[in-house]
């Protein structure tokens, strides 16, 4: 047992704990509500240290050092054992062959947990300088962490990374700064960690602007200490008359960081000397009632500032900061800036959300309240944003767009297997996927791995969802995909291929058709000429001039006697086929077939079946011909057909009120006023005979009829009329 391992060193030699591991303790141990799982912490330690034997830092320290400070950061915060055993493991599954399940294993679920999502927002890489890059990774952050100490565990590890940047090279450093402003730091800002956004800034500046922090590094802590004997003679009268009231306060006075300060003199371009309000007097009170005595003291002896004054006690910041705030006005009209709050309220501003574990941590009933601690957390991060909303401050304007943070509402976070983020809507699927990253991976798109394992082009992807798509040069779409997405660029996108698809195959047919009429006519010389006055024959370009051949929309003919109008071409004489020709007719009436929405796809009706407006029907994929449509009761479609998925949904186009062309086949025994009994029947019913052939033979008569229904219903009770003249044998569709 590891708990073994942690008795037998504690014993060992000296029997004193290694140096930076006691410090962690130490620091704990400021917290008396939160007592450290010595043992816990002690083989995460041990663990992490083996995991990293023998790898080094870039700056030549041993890794491990880097794990050890990013756990310090946070025992400093005073978070709980479970965070801190974690951050000394946080980089085992990113860069050891450990996995999650090793840490599982020996840690149990929360410390896994915690590793997992440090290790998933580790691969996630910050690439693009575009602010909306940066505003979507914000929200990434906040929605693939679960539990937001794992986002406290990248801000120490973050915090430490910058301590150290000095041995990255420079191209390096400046991304990771230029990261670090743009995401890291509003978001702690966002999150109450005043202290550490604090830190951050500074260290981005630093790396960013290198000068004026030298210059500042030199220049600040010169005027700080004019500052300070200014401070005290301010405070001169003021502590008197605390100390007069029996008060117990603590004094602390902050400066702004540099950066704060460098962005000052560059708004109101000054140089540093005619800055005041680079600095705060801060009173730290015990009692919640202290906060206001202390504060009718100091505008006793300086008249407040009226404008200035804040009272974020009885209205907290969003972020839950709370403080009294009051500037007013010193000896030589200089304006002191004064903030007045208890001690709870000082960790709460300086840590933020962090300051949480402070106080409540608590692991005696197995986790549970632990659980409910985390709930309590999301939700309190949600109120976050509502309020934040509300909020018109300039500098909640700023961060508008993180404050609209839909919260695992309605978009997720897919990576690139790069570890670029993608935001798509939920319910978004591969294919959807394929095509945001573009158009081209879509159209050749033939298979998905999720997380390393395949899976079918239709599934729903999760947030933190890792993708790679499988493209073949071969492969083209079909319009069946039309099911499987979700975004309106991926439909587009497969829409405009398709009609793209009709026009080439129109293109071609044209072609061929000019061709085989120009041989016809013996005119073959002719189809340069023709090709080449697309203009006068009224076509942008030659290949639209095709399509519309291709189409059916223009003939030969037509063509011929337009470029030579004093000669006559007629069209060639086909013998059609009776039932093509009734087929087509009928067909025309509607405005052809929509399927799944687009209209007028590259489409062909069943020749063994004959469709016709008013039928149920559906679609069939060919491979490179487009949709077949049969009636939905066609046998070719039905349970014998092995590729199901191929089917697709289809509707005929048509208008309200629309007609249909419908031919009934009829064969009955010969008889006098056969012919006019028909008529008679189907005239009750108020609908058009468009033509009636009778054909007798021996003493058997086929008919066909010709009819204008209104719909299938209305041509099924007319079928059941003819039925029933007397003779008739059978009644079909044809
Ligand atoms: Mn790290």
């Amino acid at each position: 047992m590891a708990t073994g391992i942690f008795n037998k060193l504690r014993r060992s030699s000296t029997g004193k704990l290694p140096a930076d591991f006691q410090r962690i303790l130490d620091l704990m141990q400021g917290n008396i509500h939160n007592q450290p799982d010595e043992d816990l912490l002690f083989r995460a330690y041990e663990f992490a240290k083996t995991a990293h034997q023998g790898q080094m830092r870039k700056s030549g320290e041993p890794y491990f050092t880097h794990c050890v400070a990013v756990a310090t950061i946070l025992a400093e915060m005073h978070l709980d054992s479970t965070t801190i055993a974690a951050a000394l493991m946080h980089d085992v599954v990113e860069d050891t062959g450990f996995t999650v399940e090793d840490v599982e294993a020996s840690f149990g679920k929360d410390v896994a947990q915690l590793v997992d999502g440090v290790t998933k927002l580790s691969d996630i890489k910050f690439r693009s300088e575009e602010d909306k890059q940066a505003v979507n990774f914000r929200k990434m952050l906040l929605s693939v962490a679960e539990d937001i100490r794992t986002i406290i565990i990248k801000f120490a590890d973050r915090l430490h990374n910058m301590q150290t940047i000095d041995s990255l090279p420079d191209v390096k450093a400046r991304r990771i700064a230029r990261e670090t402003r743009d995401v890291y730091a509003p978001l702690a800002h966002r999150l109450g960690m005043y202290r550490l956004r604090s830190e951050m800034e500074d260290l981005v500046f630093k790396v960013l602007e290198p000068k004026a922090y030298q210059e500042l590094s030199k220049s600040v802590p010169k005027r700080q200490s004019e500052f300070e004997a200014y401070i005290k003679n301010f405070l001169v009268p003021v502590r008197e008359r605390i100390e007069a009231a029996g008060i117990k306060v603590e004094y602390h006075s902050r400066f702004k960081n540099y950066h704060s300060i460098h962005r000052k003199m560059v708004d109101q371009k000054r140089p540093l000397k005619d800055i005041y309000d680079i600095f705060a007097i801060r009173i730290i009170v015990e009692k919640l009632e202290d906060c206001y005595s202390v504060l009718g003291f100091v505008h006793s002896f300086y008249p407040p500032i009226q404008s200035r004054f804040k009272d974020f006690i009885a209205t907290p910041k969003a972020n839950g900061y709370q403080s009294l705030h009051t500037t007013v006005v010193s000896t030589g009209g200089r304006p002191v800036e004064v903030q007045i709050r208890t001690a709870e309220m000082d960790q709460t501003a300086e840590e933020g959300v962090a300051a949480h574990w402070r106080y409540k941590e608590n692991n005696t009933d197995g986790g549970k309240r632990h659980r409910d601690d985390l709930d309590a957390h999301v939700s309190w991060l949600r109120n976050l944003v509502d309020i934040l909303q509300n909020e018109d401050s300039t500098t909640s304007h700023q961060f508008m767009d993180m404050l609209k943070i839909d919260l695992y509402k309605n978009e997720i976070f897919v990576f690139t297997p790069k570890g670029d983020v993608r935001i798509l809507p939920v319910g978004a699927t591969p294919l959807d996927f394929a095509f945001d990253i573009h158009s081209q991976v879509g159209l050749h798109c033939i298979g998905a791995k999720v997380n390393g394992k395949i899976i079918p082009l239709n599934t729903h992807l999760k947030s933190g969802d890792s993708l790679e798509i499988i493209t073949s040069d071969h492969q083209t779409p079909n319009v069946a995909w039309l099911k499987y997405v979700n975004t309106s660029k991926a439909k587009t996108i497969i829409r405009k291929w398709a009609k793209k698809q009709e026009f080439d195959h129109s293109v071609k047919l044209g072609q061929d058709i000019l061709e085989r009429e120009l041989r016809r006519l013996r005119l073959s010389k002719e189809a340069k000429n023709i090709r080449h006055s697309f203009t006068d024959m009224g076509y942008e370009s030659e290949e639209k001039m095709l399509a519309a051949i291709g189409a059916g929309h223009r003939t030969i003919t037509s063509l011929l006697n337009k470029l030579y109008p004093d000669l006559s071409f007629t069209p060639p004489k086909v013998q059609k086929d009776p039932n093509e020709s009734f087929f087509r007719r009928a067909r025309k009436n509607t405005k052809g077939v929509a399927i799944a929405g687009i209209d007028n796809m590259m489409i062909s009706f069943g020749k063994c079946c004959n469709p016709i407006p008013g039928d149920p029907i559906i679609g069939f994929i060919t491979r490179g011909r487009g949709v077949t449509v049969h009636r939905a009761d066609c046998d070719t479609v039905g349970p014998n057909l092995s590729e199901k998925e191929r089917l697709i949904e289809v509707q005929w186009g048509n208008e309200k009120n629309q007609t249909f062309l419908v031919r009934l086949k009829v064969m009955a025994q010969d008889r006098k006023h056969f012919i006019r009994d028909i008529t008679e029947r189907i005239s009750s019913f108020d609908v058009n005979i468009e033509s009636l052939q009778m054909k007798a033979e021996e003493d058997l008569v086929i008919g066909l009829i010709v009819l204008e229904v209104d719909g299938v219903r209305q041509l099924e009770k007319i079928r059941n009329r003819i039925q029933m003249v007397d003779g008739v044998m059978s009644v079909d569709r044809e």
